[in-house]
């Protein structure tokens, strides 16, 4: 944990009893604050009376008594419209912020010697900030990795000489972040999404950007340029720090662009480093190059020497539910990637491999398989689960052939027996389900955990190693 003390002896406002919000609210205790926690949800109340923190309705509260709002990340702050505990603290005009700012406030108190590298971006994140954090660790870093993967900031590891915190960020929790200023930051890709809570595509984009706001001298900014929003951020970044751009399949001057899983190295229009990422499992497909490069780009603006970051780039494992490699049986690959829930991430597997036995289904989103249809060609048969079956069909048409299954574990046996009968040299069985898992399981973790149990149990399989 990491004490905050910058608010001893004031009264706070916690509101969202999360993992985020118990974190902080012992962090600000444990730093001799006053604070009261509050949760709109009975079963968050409970939580936090049970971990021995104080709650207190605040929705008859009067804010003028606390030094500032903590608000969770979860929790509206302009859309689509301000949680009620907002309109109060706006009302009494105290500040409302977020535990990433706490963290930020309290390093310059006690950790101002420890490094900071903030990543976000609509996707990509959780991957980019474990290999991150990975590089950093295999270069004999001490790294603490946190804030939207893993642990929330505060439960992080206390400040010490040569720490370096490795932060994953969403764009809510920017939003409560007005002093961020990290070492180094990220931002990989700004495609249209949660603009519920953001008003607009130019709004979500100015929250990202504003990772790179503060940044000091000496300090690195990392960027994608292959979407239209973050271009137009690239073109305006303009401060006392390093700009390092990053581009998949075209040569960028001055940071990292990467080719037939190549990555290249630029400083200015000179080549000045190479890292190969072929046969690397877990960094499979061109989304995953762009993750690389970016973690390749933060981890040099690290000091970390070329030939620790191919040693680290190759003994990286990757994350569970992620295009995640979890066995084979003869020639055939079983992938894991429960976590493509829409279609737009089930295409990133569907692009990454050949000879596809597909397995799909769940909860449709709106459009359903809509822009699927170029990676057609590339599946072999496709294995309907879920609620989704029926629409999914239909979508398929005659392009793909396709069986109903109803449920996983019909879908993977039929598919890895379909597989067994392949003439190719990799056949894939891919859970890719476009779909959330709600009909079927609690969440996307469950469903991945599932297929894997499902997969492990089989005749002849044996899990793959990284
Ligand atoms: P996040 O933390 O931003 O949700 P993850 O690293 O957990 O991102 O990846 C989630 C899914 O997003 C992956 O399974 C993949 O389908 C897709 N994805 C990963 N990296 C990228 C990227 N750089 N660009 C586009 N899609 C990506």
């Amino acid at each position: 944990m990491i004490p905050v003390t910058i608010f001893a002896e004031r009264k706070l406002a916690v509101v969202g009893a999360g993992l985020s919000g118990l974190a902080t609210a012992r962090a600000l205790l444990e730093g001799g604050a006053d604070v009261v926690v509050w949760d709109d949800k009975e079963a968050g109340r409970a939580q936090a009376a049970e971990a021995g923190l104080p709650v207190e309705d605040l929705t008859s509260a009067d804010f003028k008594s606390f030094a500032a709002l903590v608000l969770a990340p979860g929790i509206p702050l302009t859309h689509p419209e301000p949680h009620w505990s907002v309109k109060k603290a706006r009302t009494a005009g105290i500040e409302v912020i977020g535990d990433v700012e706490l963290f930020f406030r309290q390093r310059d108190v006690s950790g101002a010697s420890c490094k900071v590298i903030a990543i976000t971006g609509t996707n990509g994140k959780s991957t980019t900030t474990a290999l991150t954090a990975h590089l950093l660790e295999s270069a004999g870093r001490d790294v603490a990795l946190g804030g939207n993967i893993g642990n929330a900031v505060l439960d992080l590891a206390p400040f010490a000489p040569g720490r370096t915190y490795v932060l994953e960020l969403s764009s809510y929790q920017i939003d409560l972040t007005p002093t961020l200023k990290p070492d180094a930051a990220a931002l990989l890709n700004v495609t249209p999404d949660h603009l519920d809570r953001h008003g607009s595509l130019e709004g979500y984009a100015s929250v990202k950007a504003r990772i790179f706001a503060q940044l000091g001298p000496g300090a690195t900014a990392v960027i994608g340029v292959d979407d239209v929003p973050c271009r137009a951020i690239a073109e305006s970044l303009e401060g006392p720090y390093a700009v390092k751009r990053i581009a998949i399949g075209h040569a960028v001057e001055n940071g990292v662009w990467a080719a037939d899983a190549t990555l290249i190295e630029m400083e200015g229009a000179h080549e000045v480093g190479r890292a190969d990422l072929a046969g690397i499992g877990s960094l499979r497909g061109a989304h995953n190059w762009q993750n690389a490069a970016t973690a390749y780009a933060l981890a040099r603006s690290q000091d970390v020497d070329a030939d620790a970051l191919q040693a680290g780039l190759r003994s990286f494992g990757g994350l569970a539910h992620r295009m995640e490699q979890v066995a084979r049986a003869g020639k055939i690959l079983f992938v894991n990637d429960s976590k493509a829930t829409n279609a737009d991430a089930a295409g990133k597997a569907l692009g990454s491999f050949d000879n596809i036995y597909w397995i799909l289904g769940g909860v449709p989103k709106d459009g359903g398989l809509r822009g699927l249809e170029p990676f057609y060609p590339r599946i072999v048969r496709a294995y309907l689960i879920g609620e989704a079956a029926e629409a999914f069909a239909a979508q398929l048409g005659d392009a793909v052939p396709h069986v109903a299954c109803g449920t996983l574990d019909r879908a993977v046996r039929q598919a890895a027996e379909d597989a067994s009968r392949s003439d190719a040299d990799e056949p894939v069985v891919l859970l890719s389900p476009a779909c959330a898992s709600f009909d079927q399981y609690a969440n996307f973790a469950k469903r991945g955990d599932a297929f894997r149990e499902l997969v492990l149990q089989r005749q002849g399989v044996a899990s793959v190693a990284v």
